[in-house]
């Protein structure tokens, strides 16, 4: 298992003392090491009695590090002191676990290499290389020259990661080395190869202190390795799955699909990807992600803005794809079964229309069958579910890809739709797409594009919010995209997919009209049930999901 060293800077002392109390808090958190960052301490008078009084009152073995600006630290002091304060530190009578030192600086100093040597009683040398601009062009040189140190114990190579694909590298690194290594992805492309060091084997995951900002960019916190992803939890046979999007770190999806994988006993993780919005960057990605051995990727949640690339990725590889992706041009899932074989699966449809069923008071279960084109026609529960689709009517607000997966879904159940959105051209593409073609189950669709200043003169059975409008962080948090000359009847079902916040302006109208709301929880959580059973085979822990989402939507953001 690899340790969580938790980097605390300390920058005078004046600071010791609470940088003890931090360091405790973390290991009652879940540290297993600290590491002192004492790049700041360093310069100042009387700093080995400070770094002497950390390194005694450390809760867990401990890292004392004064990294150079050089190399992204905070010493810009003359490089003799460093090193000679690095020694005294390590003949203290309470010494630390391990000191680190750049190779760079280590290989031109044969005086810190001799009394390193005659010095050494427990602490362990970890040579380290640190690059912030991306991946050294000699990185598996600099970690065959650190092995060819007798005095390096731990070899720890860290660079800022351009794209995911660095992970793998990383990984690879970890998987052929045959003494402790630590290999880091610094940034937000560089999450997976934190959360999954455990996996490679790697000698420790760096991580930050709380309300604390890190010492590298993209560290995680205790809590979130231990809690959000469930670290000790993972061995070399863990699956990997994951989510793809740009951005993606605000994504619920690691919460849930990892609490699962620990409810269910799932050897699996679940972690981001961040993936830049380009067609060209997916297709690379996803395809270096999948095809790793060492990773065993089993399978991703695709978010904005890649499930049409998803599903056009899919398919140029050679995998199959499901009724719904083909009919409305996107995928809201990849898995790969245990034989290689990709599929591209859209669980937004039939999620978005099981919810919806239940605010019309419609079987959802067989809802979900009939949106996703696997009804079983002799069946009396999917046989009534469809008689009661299509009596219904349906009002969709938007034009972008949650409209085209619901509308899919709701034709699919026999419903009669109307688009109306913003940009009223969108609608009416969308409609016309739609029409021109016949479903899966080869009947004709029905989808109308009504201007928005239209819909109060039509009635509906049920209005779906498919827009971004009410969602935080999207401009237009106070917005209410249903026009307000359309009546909500009371008893009409009013489902809102935003999510962020539960509670948008168009879920207040709808209560305070009396309709029956659904808000959009409801399909964020089916759509990932339908993942989570493809990806395990088993059933998720809705209730725990549930109460996951309500801490966490409900708490601070
Ligand atoms: P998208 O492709 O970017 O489309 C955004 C749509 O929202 C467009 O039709 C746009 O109209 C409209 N819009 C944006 N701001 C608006 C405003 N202020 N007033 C009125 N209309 C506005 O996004 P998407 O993938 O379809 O997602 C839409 C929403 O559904 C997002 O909030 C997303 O989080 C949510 N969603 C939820 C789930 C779930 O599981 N609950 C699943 C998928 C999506 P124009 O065409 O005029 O720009």
């Amino acid at each position: 298992m690899s340790l969580i060293a938790v980097a605390i800077a300390v920058d005078s002392a004046d600071e010791v003392e609470g940088a003890i109390a931090a360091a405790q808090a973390e290991a009652a958190r879940g540290a297993t090491m600290i590491e002192w960052r004492v790049d700041g301490l360093a310069g100042h008078e009387g700093a080995l009695e400070s770094i002497a009084r950390l390194v005694k009152n450390t809760p867990k073995p401990c890292i004392v590090t004064i990294r150079s600006s050089a190399e992204g630290g905070g010493f810009s002091g003359d490089e003799e002191e460093r090193l000679n304060l690095l020694l005294a530190v390590c003949k203290l009578d309470a010494a630390p676990s391990c000191v680190d030192l750049e190779l760079g600086a280590f290989q031109k100093s044969p005086s810190f290499q001799r009394e390193f040597a005659a010095a050494k009683r427990s602490t362990r040398l970890i040579l380290s290389s640190h690059d912030f601009e991306g991946r050294p062009a000699d990185l598996h040189k600099r970690i065959a020259a650190m092995w060819s140190e007798p005095l390096c114990s731990i070899a720890k190579v860290a660079w800022r990661a351009r794209s995911v694909r660095d992970n793998l590298e990383a990984f690879e690194l970890l998987h052929t080395q045959h003494k402790p290594t630590i290999a880091l992805c610094m940034g937000p492309f560089g999450i997976a190869s934190r959360v999954l060091a455990p996996k490679f084997n790697g000698f420790l995951t760096y991580a930050r202190a709380e309300g604390d900002l890190g010492t590298a960019p993209g560290q995680l916190s205790v809590q979130e390795l231990k809690h959000l992803y469930h670290l000790s939890r993972l061995t070399r046979s863990t699956r990997v799955f994951g989510v793809v999007g740009w951005p993606v770190e605000h994504s619920l999806s690691p919460l849930l699909h990892n609490a699962a994988f620990a409810a269910a006993d799932f050897d699996g993780a679940y972690v981001p990807f961040a993936v830049p919005s380009e067609w060209e960057h997916f297709k690379a990605s996803v395809g270096e992600l999948f095809e790793s051995p060492l990773l065993q990727l089993g399978g991703l949640s695709i978010t904005l803005p890649h499930k049409e690339h998803a599903l056009r990725w899919c398919k140029e590889r050679g995998g199959t794809a499901d009724a719904v992706s083909e009919w409305c041009g996107a995928a809201n899932t990849l898995v790969k079964d245990l034989s290689g074989t990709i599929s591209a699966v859209n669980t937004d449809a039939p999620a978005a229309v099981a919810a919806l069923a239940t605010g019309l008071g419609i079987d959802q279960q067989a809802s979900a069958r009939l949106a996703s084109g696997d009804a079983d026609h002799s069946s009396p529960a999917d046989v009534e579910a469809a008689a009661r689709w299509s009596r219904q009517r349906v009002a969709v607000l938007g034009a972008g890809g949650a409209t085209r997966a619901i509308v899919a879904g709701l034709l699919l159940a026999g419903a009669e739709v109307v688009v109306a959105n913003r940009t009223h051209e969108r609608a009416s593409q969308l409609a016309a797409q739609f029409n021109q073609r016949k479903d899966p189950g080869g009947r004709e669709a029905r989808v109308k594009a009504l201007p928005l200043d239209q819909l109060a003169a039509h009635s509906f059975n049920a209005i779906v919010n498919a827009t971004s409008a009410g969602m935080t962080g999207g401009g237009s948090e106070s917005s209410d995209p249903l026009p307000a000359d359309c009546k909500i009847a009371p008893g009409m079902a009013v489902m809102d997919m935003v999510y962020r916040p539960r509670e948008t302006p168009l879920v207040r109208r709808a209560r305070k009209a009396g309709a029956v709301v659904i808000d959009g929880t409801q399909m964020f959580l089916r759509q990932a049930a339908i993942q989570f059973q493809m990806f395990t085979g088993r059933n998720p822990p809705m209730k725990l999901w549930s109460e996951l989402l309500e801490q966490k939507l409900s708490g601070p953001r």
